[in-house]
């Protein structure tokens, strides 16, 4: 029987690694909400709505009914990339810079209600993994496996710091660090659902687990 995953936790915790290795193996859908805010924020900064001055709300509530988001599978990975308008932002998305401001789109309400629907929609149909900061609490509360990933900042600070890197982007390790640990307090302090763990959820902190360790104990969690 097909079922609903949802992982949600802080960033860089390993949550798409994660839910991308089960979608795989359990032949599922996989769904990274993150990127779908990434996607919103990139579409702000290119309107100049946001800098690391001011944040025009309302202009992008404004325009919110005719920003689309979708996906695509890119034929040569098999995974999903993301489309803002039909234009493929997959590599936009993951820079520093749309880490910067993402956090503050995300917690507009009505930039969640959108994307929410939207999300719930996606699961229709079950067998899917999703992740993000709000699936097992407000996307899916009735999802069959809830998993919540945490690890401490420092470490989630280094995986980001090396991804970046091989990506060729310019950044310091302490850019990455106050990003993590920024974002962090914006997600687990907004007002319209704040990141935290459901209370069905189970607990994986991965500071001391390899990926290997970590699968393994998922995907057991997954078939049971
Ligand atoms: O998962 P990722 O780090 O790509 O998410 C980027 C940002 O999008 C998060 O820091 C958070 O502000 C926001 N987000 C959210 N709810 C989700 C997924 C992401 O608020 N379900």
């Amino acid at each position: 029987k097909k079922i609903i995953i949802a992982i949600d936790g802080h960033s860089s915790t390993g949550k798409s690694t994660v839910a991308k290795q089960l979608a795989k193996k359990l032949h599922y859908i996989y769904v990274d909400t993150g990127a779908m805010y990434r996607a919103i924020a990139l579409y702000a900064m290119r309107k100049g709505y946001i800098d690391e001055s001011h944040f025009d709300q309302e202009k992008l509530e404004k325009d919110l009914p005719e920003i689309v988001i979708n996906f695509e599978i890119n034929p040569d990975t098999g995974l999903a990339e993301a489309l803002l308008n039909n234009e493929n932002i997959e590599k936009e998305i993951r820079t520093l810079k749309v880490s910067k401001h993402v956090s503050k789109i995300a917690a507009v309400s009505a930039v969640r209600r959108k994307l929410v629907e939207q999300q719930n929609n996606m699961g229709i149909d079950k067998g899917i993994v999703m992740d993000g900061r709000d699936i097992g609490t407000v996307v899916f509360p009735n999802a069959e496996l809830k998993l919540f990933m945490t690890a401490t900042a420092k470490d989630r600070a280094e995986r980001r710091y090396i991804e970046l890197k091989e990506r060729g982007e310019n950044v310091t390790y302490e850019d990455v660090l106050m990003n993590v640990v920024n974002r962090d307090h914006i997600d687990s302090t907004r007002k319209d659902s704040p990141l935290r763990k459901a209370s069905d959820a189970i607990k994986i902190d991965n500071s001391n687990l390899t990926l290997q360790q970590q699968f393994d104990q998922i995907l057991k969690l997954a078939q049971t």
